[in-house]
């Protein structure tokens, strides 16, 4: 579906993932994932994904760089500025990774070389990447990654066990900026923090994003968390995005159950009743190795009618800018 806020001419896309399908093959059978997904990012504009673990959300964002391993079978476009990753020779990937789109992994703050000074560390791509970096410029560039997250120059000397998880992600964001990538993907990038950093370290996404005109991409299982930081959300459920559009109206007025259910799930701060009864959501998203027929999300469905374990429904227009894939919001399909 393409997106209906975008104008393809005025605001061109930086990432695009088209019909992206990603099955794994394993002893068990087949396990799709990612079930044609459709996203796209322009320039300047940090959208999320949600969506409770297992959902396929790592999965999809190993696609963005060619990250995923031989036992996936991938099929559809992820388009980087204009240009196929899935069909791009491996030499182009070596310099579209880092230079063109970087990713910041789910738990990287754990993957900092403990017996490394981080100067060292963030200055390793720069040489890798730029074949006339220098010492002296190569420092004076860290110096400036280190100042655009936040941190002191004096953390160049540091090592990963002097440091806060919020400073570690601080800079593994600085890491992933170290080539002055135009796309920027971070697998919940917030997730290990406490509340008050989890903010922080968004808001330095976000200010990033604008600042640069990149593209940023962010993935958490909180859609609060993404509601207040990002200009879009798409919800993910069983490898399909079940629901999209703009951040705060998708969180205050959702369309599918799955994301009601999700937006409930956290209690708000300073709303009391929230906290004390949050409302979640029972049971385990499905198993993409063996999903129910129809709308996969109907076991677990508090409004799900008859008519549900029969039609499967694609994304449909569901208000401005906002899409949904539920029975309740297609007039077409009989609720009998
Ligand atoms: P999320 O990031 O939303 O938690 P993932 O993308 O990690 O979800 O996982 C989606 C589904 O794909 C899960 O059922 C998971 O078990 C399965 N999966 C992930 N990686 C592999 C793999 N390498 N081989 C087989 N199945 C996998
Ligand atoms: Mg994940």
């Amino acid at each position: 579906m393409s997106d209906p806020v975008r104008d393809p001419v005025s605001d061109p896309a930086r990432l695009e993932m088209r019909d992206v399908h990603l099955t794994y093959r394993t002893a068990e059978g087949p396990v799709p994932a990612v079930r044609g997904v459709d996203l796209c990012v322009v320039a300047g504009e940090v959208v999320g994904v949600a969506g409770e673990s297992g959902c396929g959300k790592s999965t999809l964002i190993s696609t963005v760089l060619r990250l995923f391993p031989k036992t996936a079978t991938v099929t559809g476009e992820v388009l980087l500025d204009g240009e196929n990753v899935l069909t791009m020779p491996w030499g182009r990937i070596r310099a579209v990774r880092w230079g063109v789109a970087s990713v910041v992994f789910q738990g990287a703050l754990h993957s900092l070389n403990p017996i490394q000074q981080i100067g060292k560390q963030l200055a390793e791509p720069i040489f890798l990447h730029d074949s006339r970096a220098t010492e002296q410029s190569a420092a004076g560039k860290v110096r400036q990654l280190l100042d655009q997250v936040g941190l002191p120059a004096r953390h160049a000397n540091a090592y990963p066990h002097q440091l806060s998880g919020g400073q570690k992600q601080r800079v593994m964001i600085a890491l992933a900026l170290s080539c002055d990538p135009q796309i920027l993907v971070a697998d919940e990038p917030t997730t290990a923090l406490d509340v008050m950093v989890q903010a922080q370290i968004l808001e330095l996404l976000t200010g990033i994003a604008r600042e640069r005109s990149m593209a940023v991409l962010i993935i958490s299982h909180d859609l609060s968390v993404l509601a207040t930081t990002c200009d879009r959300v798409a919800v993910m459920y069983a490898g399909r995005i079940i629901e999209q559009g703009p951040a705060r109206d998708v969180f205050a007025s959702p369309e599918h159950p799955y994301t009601r259910a999700l937006s409930g799930a956290f209690p708000t701060i300073g709303d009391r009743a929230s906290r004390y009864a949050p409302s979640g959501l029972a049971g385990d998203p499905p198993f993409p190795g063996d999903l129910p027929s129809g709308c996969p999300f109907h076991p677990r469905c508090p409004v799900a009618l008859p008519v549900c374990p029969t039609v499967d429904v694609r994304l449909l227009p569901a208000g401005p800018g906002r899409a949904a894939a539920c029975v309740h919001v297609d007039d077409s399909v009989p609720v009998r």
